[in-house]
């Protein structure tokens, strides 16, 4: 199929994409004409631009890259950057709003566009210089560049202090080495904030750009989750870097861990996103589906599984709302965001997983967008702090004693 060229089959399946916004407990009441309005756009956005297409991208693990340019044209790109340095200034419930609409779309989508606001864009801003953030900030924003995140190594994943990747002073600029893994948007980012050693074992951010020689990104394969983003690794032999890329505001690994903190902030809302996608294809499903002569929601075992849906889903969409005003008022905790990325990816998984229950056979085919969340959910899961590793979080909050190290 053309990237671009809507079927008739995806016609059909556009008319039927009736989304509406679970609210039991009216929580748009709590939210502002403009967050509704970002709701909305960034609704038919991904209706028109990631719906119809997302399922053939997922079966051919393509990563569509023109979304990227339109990603930055909506604002999908640091929305809580000021306007200044092409961010959208807005505030911390419409940057969950749009990750919401986006992971509703796809959580490699959502993947996308959390890496180049969260990881790239934010510490740029936070702890880049003026040069550094009037560089690649509004190219980042814009769409006209792509950028990721080098936390991860072959050798260190939860661990990440551990990391073996380093630089060295040359004088005149700095000599890199070293490899990271498992990097969201890596084979075709045109920028890259890695994290590395300095000699005195001090991690500090660089900017490594593409075409440095000694720099390459070879693309992950084989990959049953977020199909549709694309996955690497970064490598550096010898890379020189210009001392001027690197990131003067902070060091140590608190730096990169402000950075996922605000990444996972919007994990939590995009995860809620995709669980209002299995509840609402499985509700529709519900009443469709007809067995023994009923609407199969006319069970009562189908009607718990709809109503435990619709209970976390509302329960995470106070726990989001609640957040997002705390990160508003600067005041949310990593213990406070590790509980609702941890909350709502357990919800969101359950309720994939019941939602393809309901489909019957149907929710394993790509006719609905039940498997493909599911599979998507695994990696959400494990990446930014997997889900024991958040629950550690939780319990060194609770006891004051850290139990993974
Ligand atoms: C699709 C995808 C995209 C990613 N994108 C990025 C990216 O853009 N940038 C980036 O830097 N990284 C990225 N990651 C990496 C991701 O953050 C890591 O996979 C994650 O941090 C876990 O590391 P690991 O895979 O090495 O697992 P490990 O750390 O080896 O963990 C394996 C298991 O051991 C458990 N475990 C480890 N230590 C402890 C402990 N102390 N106590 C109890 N249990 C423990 C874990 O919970 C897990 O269950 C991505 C990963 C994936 C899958």
């Amino acid at each position: 199929m053309a990237t671009h060229t809507l079927d008739k089959k995806t016609v059909k399946s556009l008319k039927q994409d009736a989304f509406d916004h679970p609210d039991l407990y009216a929580v748009d009441s709590l939210l502002t004409a403009e967050h509704k309005l970002i709701r909305s756009s960034i609704r038919d956005f991904v209706k028109r631009e990631i719906s119809p297409y997302i399922e053939d991208w997922a079966q051919r693990a393509h990563f569509p890259y023109e979304i990227v340019k339109k990603f930055g044209d909506i604002g999908a790109f640091g929305p809580t950057i000021p306007l200044e340095y092409g961010g959208g200034g807005l505030d911390y419930i419409s940057y969950g709003l749009i990750m919401q609409e986006v992971e509703r779309g796809d959580s490699g989508m959502r993947s996308t566009a959390s890496v180049q606001g969260s990881l790239v864009m934010y510490p740029i801003y936070k702890f880049g210089s003026e040069a550094q953030r009037k560089k690649y900030l509004p190219k980042l924003g814009s769409g006209e560049w792509l950028g990721c995140f080098g936390l991860t190594e072959p050798d260190h994943g939860s661990n990440p202090g551990g990391m073996v990747t380093n630089f060295k002073d040359m004088g005149d600029h700095y000599l890199l080495n070293g490899a990271k893994m498992w990097i969201s948007n890596s084979p075709k980012a045109d920028v890259a904030v890695v994290w590395a050693k300095n000699e005195e074992g001090r991690i500090h951010g660089l900017i490594v750009e593409r075409g440095m020689p000694g720099f390459s990104t070879p693309e992950t394969h084989g990959k049953w989750s977020l199909r549709a983003s694309a996955t690497g690794e970064l490598v550096f032999d010898n890379v020189k870097v210009p001392k001027e890329n690197l990131l003067p505001g902070k060091s140590g690994l608190g730096a990169p861990m402000m950075c996922l903190d605000s990444a996972r902030y919007g994990i939590a809302w995009g995860a809620l996103g995709a669980a209002m996608d299995c509840y609402d294809s499985a509700r529709r499903y519900a009443l469709e589906r007809i067995q023994f002569g009923k609407p199969i929601g006319s069970f009562q075992l189908i009607q718990k599984k709809l109503a435990e849906m619709l209970t976390e889903i509302t329960k995470a969409q106070l726990l989001n709302w609640r957040l997002g005003t705390l990160m508003n008022e600067g005041k949310a905790t990593t213990a406070q965001i590790s509980l609702a990325k941890r909350n709502n990816i357990e919800i969101a998984l359950d309720i994939a997983r019941e939602a393809r229950q309901i489909h019957g056979g149907m929710g394993i085919t790509g006719e609905y967008p039940i498997m493909r969340h599911m599979a998507n959910l695994e990696s959400v899961l494990t990446y930014e702090g997997t889900h024991d590793i958040h629950l550690l979080i939780l319990g060194k909050e609770i006891t004051g004693i850290q139990a993974f190290v």
